[in-house]
């Protein structure tokens, strides 16, 4: 009578899409918070948005402190 054990080694694995879907998540943040200046609105609402700037004020203090300048 023989007896085999098994040993489960496993190493944890981060799938690669998980790494991809979070960096474009992060470009995307990175963009609005620090760089967006209209250019996101403009898309649906035209060059008005340049004026208005409402991604730019909605994350103007988040932008100072995180190093961003702005003006
Ligand atoms: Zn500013």
């Amino acid at each position: 009578m023989s007896h085999s054990k098994e040993i489960v080694v496993s190493k944890p694995r981060v799938p690669i899409l998980a790494i991809a879907i979070l960096a474009a998540i992060f470009a995307v943040g990175l963009f609005v918070v620090g760089y967006d200046q209209g250019h996101l609105f403009s898309i649906v609402q035209g060059a008005e948005a340049f004026d208005e700037l409402f991604i730019h004020e909605l994350t103007h203090d988040m932008r100072h402190a995180a190093g961003f300048p702005c003006h």
